[in-house]
């Protein structure tokens, strides 16, 4: 009875701290930090961060504000530290260098080593991974091993896509360790086995894939999935003429049509993580609002974006808790809409501004435009807005409006009070230095 009554409380608390109900889609997370501090993340309700650095002092500082971190990795990837010394002092690339292990990179038909995405500029030391070698899998795993031994809390894999062919064996310059396996099989191999050590650590550590757009077929390889340059992607010099135009990656039929390819997953508890880059500056709240509410439209509950000069607008998003959808995406005419649990979601795909009346689904009629802060009443479960061409807005009541405002007047007044107390101090660490980046309240 003892043991039972054991073995009861230490499932419990294995429940408490994140067990078998535990599910990314209720993690709020961010893609880099965009220049604010882990303590103006934390106070915008963030839980989980990727593309920090695989450090002690890194993972000691994110868990003093409670958030969780994802160091970036590749498993695509192999280096090789003579040409970038850097590498051998990273927990996880120096598993997987060149130097110790000659025979891991991916050979070309004409038997030179591929770069990755077989771009000739791309950073040095960097190569392209042979999957099908003897001990890539385990160094693959000792080097998350190593990452997680810094404090982190999980691993963000970056290039999860399916391989070129390797001629190592055919040109006779390396054996493959299982001749009749492919390069992709390989890999899904190699990222399973680092997705079963990462849970081994807890089920609230994760593990974030991305390959670009999600894919179905690695669905059950990792926590979350990544959908990277989600309606906008990062400007080249280029594109940086009209970037509205010519960084726009999603238009709304693409938006809806990555509802239906995603609806099962996502109603069945699969969470999606959009990645958009804001491409201009003076276009970053309207992008930022639309980019979310396309996002939410799908269903798709870990958006993040990554911002130059509104990082409050960031906050002011990832601090919105609508809870998980209540119905499917309607639509009035141009006019798409979802509800959520605390949010009314709306878009408007139209080139024109469309005034429509949208289902009303909460039970208090008072009404905020989160986007403009306007006060708005519902009447008879209507309510009556105008939406500008090709925008996205997010409706919540006017008490979770206030509260999303006064969370952030209590952050900005907590890191000033901080802030002033690390200057009389001279407290680096709160100062903001390292990780989290200089101080800033935008
Ligand atoms: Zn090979």
């Amino acid at each position: 009875m003892r043991n039972t009554a054991l073995v009861c409380l230490l499932l419990a608390i294995a429940c408490s701290a994140g067990g078998a109900d535990w599910s990314f889609t209720r993690q709020v997370y961010s893609c880099y930090t965009s220049g604010m501090t882990f303590q103006e993340l934390a106070d915008a309700g963030v839980t989980y961060i990727s593309h920090v650095p695989a450090t002690p002092e890194t993972a000691e500082e994110a868990h003093r504000w409670g958030l969780r971190i994802m160091p970036y990795v590749s498993l695509y990837k192999v280096v090789d530290s003579r040409e970038s010394p850097g590498f051998r002092t990273q927990p996880f690339w120096r598993e997987i260098d060149l130097v110790d292990h000659p025979a891991w990179v991916l050979i070309r038909e004409d038997g030179e080593r591929r770069r990755p995405f077989d771009d000739p500029n791309y950073p040095a030391g960097l190569y392209q991974s042979c999957c099908n070698q003897p001990g890539i899998a385990d160094a693959y795993v000792r080097g998350v091993e190593n990452v997680l031994a810094t404090g982190a809390d999980g691993v963000f894999v970056d290039n999860v896509h399916p391989y070129p062919t390797c001629y190592g064996p055919e040109l006779g310059i390396h054996e493959h360790l299982y001749p009749d396996e492919d390069n992709t099989e390989m890999y899904k191999r190699a990222l399973m086995d680092v997705y079963e050590a990462v849970k081994a650590h807890g089920a609230d550590f994760a593990v974030m894939l991305n390959s670009g757009g999600p894919r179905h077929e690695y669905s059950g390889h990792g926590d979350t999935l990544m959908w990277e340059s989600f309606v906008f992607r990062w400007p080249t010099d280029e594109m940086r003429r009209d970037p509205a135009r010519l960084c726009r990656t999603h238009n709304w039929a693409a938006v809806l049509r990555a509802y239906e390819q995603w609806r099962e997953f996502t109603d069945a508890g699969g969470s999606i993580a959009p990645l958009t880059y804001l491409p201009a500056r003076e276009l970053e709240k309207p992008h930022a609002f639309l980019a979310y509410a396309c996002a939410k439209l799908c269903g798709f509950q870990q958006w993040t974006a990554t911002g130059e000069e509104r990082q409050d607008i960031l906050r002011q998003l990832y601090r919105t808790d609508t809870g998980m959808p209540t119905g499917p995406p309607a639509s009035d005419g141009a006019v798409h809409y979802r509800p959520y649990e605390r949010a009314l979601v709306a878009g408007n795909s139209a080139a024109e501004p469309r005034r429509v009346e949208l289902p009303w689904h909460l039970d208090d009629p008072r009404v905020a435009d989160l986007y403009s802060g306007r006060s708005l009443m519902a009447r008879d479960g209507k309510l009556r807005v105008e939406l500008p061409a090709d925008s996205g807005r997010i409706y919540v009541t006017q008490d979770a409006y206030l509260a999303n405002c006064l969370g952030e007047a209590a952050s900005m007044a907590r890191s000033c009070s901080l802030r002033l107390g690390a200057v009389g101090r001279g407290d680096r660490r709160v100062l903001g230095v390292g990780a989290g980046g200089a101080a800033r309240v935008r």
